[in-house]
């Protein structure tokens, strides 16, 4: 693959995309048809470093009106199995992209992913929409404003989540499988997998589902004051959870629902109402700003 060229002006963009997380991921949105692709695997330097690859394409909601959006696959390097780049790097390169989406004047993050079930409930191709997420990891990334407080009530965002489930939900009927609408999301840090010890201990701490994704996306989309929210589909079981997963059938599952994940996270992007209705954008803190907090019930 060529080394994309550096460029230094950021594109506005008021969405974001961010997919493609799992391992063995094929879906490309900024591919499909109805998109307008203006910026392919741009890389922008930041002052973390330099930012992972991102594209950037307008998607046509109406006649004669578009959304432009930014795609970027925050966990590339997994789809080419190269699971053990270390945390740091991923937690850098993270936060170099939060930088370039607030540059661009982003204000909604869409993501979808793959996680593994860690209860009995949820099986392979189920769709679900998280409301919410405890996380494991040892936090490097840290904020782009160090000492930043942000309040993570309903940390991923009602509106978001609502267009994200009506779509989950025709995708389940049209494929037979099922969507849900609550879940916890459980973040680990990898790159190794965790014990069946271990999965039955986060399954007791109150998780539903299981990734290396949504931190630390969640966090610093609040901290640039943009909207967050994920689907993921079900990808395998974590182990303990049901005798014996299989690598290669989880490759297999996730190859086949990339695309169709990659859909449903650009048909939410479409559907969503052109004013935000939510208080997503007033639940970040900023040093020194403690009399502009806004505090909804
Ligand atoms: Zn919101």
């Amino acid at each position: 693959m060529p080394s994309p060229a550096k460029t230094r002006t950021v594109p506005a963009a008021d969405y974001a995309l961010l997919g493609g997380s799992a391992p063995g991921t094929q879906g490309s949105p900024e591919l499909e048809q109805r998109v307008l692709p203006l910026l392919r695997d741009a890389v922008f330097a930041t002052p973390f470093g330099d930012a992972p690859p991102i594209s950037h394409f307008q998607l046509p909601v109406d006649e004669g009106e578009s959304r432009s959006v930014l795609f970027c696959r925050p966990q590339a390097g997994m789809a080419e199995g190269l699971v053990g780049r270390p945390s740091e790097q991923r937690a850098q390169q993270t936060l170099a992209l939060f930088w370039v989406l607030q540059r661009a004047g982003v204000v909604r993050v869409v993501s979808e992913c793959g996680v593994a079930s860690i209860t009995q409930h949820f099986h392979p191709r189920d769709l679900v929409v998280p409301h919410d997420f405890t996380d494991f990891t040892r936090q490097h990334a840290g904020q782009l404003v160090p000492g930043a407080v942000l309040v993570m009530r309903q940390p991923f965002c009602p509106e978001i989540r609502e267009v994200l489930w009506q779509r989950a939900r025709k995708f389940a009927a049209e494929k037979a499988t099922r969507a849900f609408n609550r879940a916890v999301h459980v973040s680990v840090e990898g790159p190794r997998m965790e014990t069946a010890a271990e999965v039955a201990a986060l399954a007791r701490l109150g998780g539903d589902v299981i990734s290396q994704t949504v931190t630390p996306e969640v966090y610093l989309a609040r901290e640039i004051g943009a909207c967050f929210a994920t689907v993921a589909m079900v990808v395998n079981y974590a182990e303990g959870v049901r005798p014996e997963w299989d690598f290669e059938l989880l490759r297999a599952t996730v190859r086949e629902g990339a695309e169709e994940l990659g859909s449903v996270a650009l048909d939410a992007l479409v559907a969503l109402p052109v004013e935000r209705g939510c208080a997503c954008a007033e639940r970040r803190r900023l040093p020194g700003a403690a009399d502009r907090v806004a505090t909804p019930a």
